[in-house]
């Protein structure tokens, strides 16, 4: 806990300080007022403690300043002995408590834990989790009645993982709490400290307490839950599910059969032998899903034996002269090991069994239990045939799988543990407007969280729907459990960015203060500064992924920086958001001319905030880290979107979606260059680079064709659903302000030609030829318009 103490009398605060360090708490020391002021609005703490006569800004006053300004935590006052007003006017200046001068230190403490205790979320005196005990009162630790003996750093993390118990806490929130001014460390501290105490926890058997949170830090592991009504509903769906298998599983059995019974007869084929080693393996994994753990163990053996049984020469198996395969002791083996398994499959799956509950639901997760950094994915679907080979498949992909059968059992899964992505199905065979609603809620409540949405249903409608509620990635039904995974895990990297610097000039404190809160909890690294004179120093210094402008500032303001930035050669790329009380239009157009990419409006919400912020740390990053961008437009180049392109056409085929490939072209365009220069000409379609990627969707690909062509590739849409697409962005340009210089302002158009696979084109030239012809069509006509082939 981190503690800050304001105090003049320095021997005083030397006692002060000595004592509670000695409780291994962390603190900073303030001299006056205004020291104090400072001290809060760079660093946070856990708790104040305020002297009340103080030099330059007193006790009282710096404690309504704080209220003020919105500090919520807990403020003790020391006040002197016998000013009795003191105490009244320091709790109605917004105070907790107050110690009066001369104390003993036991009652200083005593003050602090009461205060602390009220702040945390139990409010007991002994922190618990589980069976993990802290208690701040004698400092002591104990796990299952076992003594712990952390090192202070390591106690201090510990207790505020218990007094934040269900919180994720930052390497950076971690700092803040846990180190003073005079010593700060750097984030591989955290990690160290979090690695000793891990092995001091596990020591007395308190293994995985703390866990990873890939991504965004660390926290104390969720209690198993008790509930029995969410076992019952686990259980309700694998007796439903069990319904549903029973009939495949027979036919698994049957093909073994057969296979055992052609091998006795000396008449197995190959491909009958492959065909049986199929089903043998997916026995193994359906059937351990269903908790017949004897019964997956058994038809793991089968398929072992009909592995072995492939390796001896083909041409032997086909020649029925050479009886190799009549190996007769492997065939009354398999009969009985078959026979077993047909009796183990007789009863009824085994849903009392607690194993069962928790198997559907963990089954990846006790293989990669030892693994804390894998990410954890959340799948909201009632199909349980995919939720089962995505759940196999994650193991490559070093991914643990959490299922939800339901909404519901979704929104208690996120309560219980943010999961690192969720895979949506929007189709709930009972319900589907639920999915939406629970996408809504979630892009909400945890914007950095990624989302990705599949359905069965992939109507134009539903892809804009998704996009508008903030949804990711859109797969249509059906995909390959490792096309999933593969979106997956592209969604996982693009929360990589979270460990983000930005760097927030405002000379409004206040809203400094705001952005940390907001963005803290995401492990984004802010740094702030009031003073704008000293930005360049300030920027060469962080070397911010991010840059955070107010627009009126005193000696500069946002926009000339923001122009100063977008002038140099090395910073000229650097992202920046701008925060404003304008809402007019001059002043909007003010901010895009200057170069910013986005801006938010005041008063700044947290949703908004975070999403914008994201969303362009997000497009940058992932740009920046693929070489193959255009880099005057940001967007993808020709050669990399021929790659992609004809990577989604394999996916066309594989699942019978098609695709709409589209070319814009900007109508007289040379007209611009021609008048305004290459520079202007250059600007435009840096623009329009910049509309395109943000109107189109993540799983859509927008690159720039060469000149001022750009294509547009949108997989599951057919050319009628991608011209209402374009048509919807041609719009968006049509009333795009295009900055030229002073007073001059441009308007710009684009023409566009759809064309569809395969129905125009069966490969990439043919389909470019055929939306050209589009296109080209659609110049003819008059320009400003989108046709399709
Ligand atoms: P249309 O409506 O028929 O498309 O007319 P247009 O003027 O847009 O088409 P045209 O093909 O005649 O001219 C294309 C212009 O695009 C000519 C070329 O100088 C310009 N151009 C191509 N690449 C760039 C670029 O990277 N920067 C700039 N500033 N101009 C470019
Ligand atoms: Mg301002
Ligand atoms: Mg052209
Ligand atoms: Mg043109």
């Amino acid at each position: 806990m981190r503690l800050l103490l304001v105090e003049d009398d320095e021997p005083l605060a030397q006692t002060i300080s000595t004592a509670l360090i000695a409780q291994n708490y962390v603190i900073d020391v303030a001299t006056d007022g205004e020291e104090g002021w400072e001290y809060t609005q760079a660093f946070t703490y856990d708790l104040i403690l305020l002297d009340v006569g103080l030099p330059k800004l007193d006790g009282i006053g710096l404690c309504q300043r704080l209220r003020q300004e919105g500090y919520s935590g807990p403020i003790l006052l020391l006040t002197a002995k016998g000013a009795s007003t003191d105490k009244v006017t320091g709790l109605d200046a917004g105070a907790d408590d107050y110690v009066v001068k001369p104390c003993t230190v036991q009652e200083l403490f005593a003050r602090i834990r009461a205060l602390l205790r009220r702040q945390s979320a139990s409010g007991a005196p002994v922190l618990e989790w589980g069976e993990l005990r802290l208690d701040p009162s004698s400092c002591e630790c104990t796990y299952q009645g076992q003594l712990l003996s952390p090192s202070p750093k390591e106690y201090s993390l510990l207790e505020l993982f218990l007094r934040y118990p269900r919180r994720v806490l930052s390497r950076t929130t971690i700092l803040e709490h846990l180190w003073s001014f005079e010593d700060p460390p750097g984030e591989d501290t955290v990690r160290a400290h979090i690695k000793g105490l891990r092995r001091k926890l596990k020591a007395v058997g308190a293994e995985d307490v703390i866990e990873t949170v890939y991504g965004l830090g660390y926290r104390l592991k969720p209690l198993p839950e008790n509930t029995t009504s969410k076992q019952q509903q686990t259980e309700t769906a694998v007796a439903r599910a069990w319904d549903r298998f029973k009939e495949p599983i027979q036919e698994r059995l049957i093909s073994l059969e057969q296979a055992v019974t052609a091998l006795s007869a000396d008449a197995l084929t190959e491909e009958l032998r492959q065909k049986a080693e199929r089903d043998a393996h997916k026995l193994v994994g359906s059937l351990g899903m269903f908790g017949f753990v004897e019964g997956s163990r058994l038809a793991q053996e089968i398929e072992h034996w009909l592995e072995e049984i492939g390796k001896i020469d083909p041409p032997s198996i086909a020649d029925r002269q050479t009886p190799t395969m009549g190996e007769p002791q492997n065939v009354p083996t398999l009969k009985s090991i078959l026979a077993r398994l047909r009796r183990e499959l007789e009863q009824h799956p085994k849903s009392e069994d607690d194993r069962l509950a928790k198997g559907l639901l963990t089954v990846t997760e006790t293989q990669l239990a030892d693994q804390p950094e894998t990410p954890l994915l959340l799948v909201v679907d009632d199909d349980l045939e995919l939720v089962r080979q995505l759940q196999i498949e994650a193991l490559n992909w070093q991914i643990r799988v959490e299922v939800a059968l339901d909404v519901t059992q979704a929104r208690a899964a996120i309560a219980l543990q943010l999961p690192d992505v969720v895979l949506l199905d929007l189709c709930f065979s009972n319900a589907p407007r639920e999915g939406l609603a629970l996408l809504e809620e979630l892009t909400q409540s945890h914007p950095g969280l990624p989302v990705l949405v599949f359905t069965a249903r992939d109507g134009f409608s539903d892809r804009v729907a998704v996009a508008r509620l903030g949804g990711r990635a859109f797969l249509p039904k059906p995909v390959t459990p490792a096309h999933v995974l593969e979106a997956v895990r592209d969604g996982l990297k693009r929360t990589k960015p979270l460990e983000a610097k930005v760097l927030a000039v405002d000379d409004d404190r206040l809203l400094l203060k705001i952005l940390r809160r907001f963005l803290q909890p995401y492990g984004i690294e802010l740094h702030t500064l009031k003073d704008p004179r000293e930005f360049w120093e300030a920027l060469e210094v962080t070397v911010p992924d991010l840059l955070i402008l107010d627009v009126e500032m005193p000696h500069f303001n946002g926009i000339e920086l923001c122009q100063v930035v977008r002038n140099d050669l090395t910073w000229g790329g650097l992202p920046i958001i701008f925060v404003t009380a304008h809402r007019d239009p001059k002043t909007i157009h003010r901010i895009y001319q200057a170069g910013a990419d986005d801006y938010v409006s005041k008063p700044v919400t947290e949703p908004e905030l975070v999403t914008r912020i994201f969303n362009r740390l997000e497009r940058t990053q992932l740009l920046r880290s693929l070489a193959e961008t255009d880099p005057l437009t940001g967007v993808a180049n020709h050669l990399q979107a021929t790659k992609e392109l004809t990577r989604y056409l394999h996916l066309c085929d594989r699942y019978g979606q098609p695709l709409c490939f589209s070319l814009l072209d900007l109508d007289n365009f040379k007209q611009v260059n021609d008048q305004y220069g290459h520079v202007i000409g250059d600007r435009v379609l840096k623009r329009l680079g910049q509309i395109l990627q943000q109107y189109f969707r993540s799983e859509d690909i927008v690159a720039r064709w060469g000149g001022e062509e750009f294509a547009v590739g949108m997989y599951g849409l057919n050319k009628h659903d991608g011209v209402t697409r374009l048509f919807d962005v041609l719009q968006i340009v049509r009333q795009e302000v295009f900055p030229v210089s002073g007073a001059v302002q441009l308007r710009m158009t684009f023409s566009a030609g759809a064309a569809e696979y395969p129905e125009d084109g069966t490969d990439l030239q043919s389909l470019y030829r055929s939306a050209d012809r589009a296109l080209t069509r659609a110049k003819e006509a008059g320009r400003d318009r989108v046709l399709p082939f």
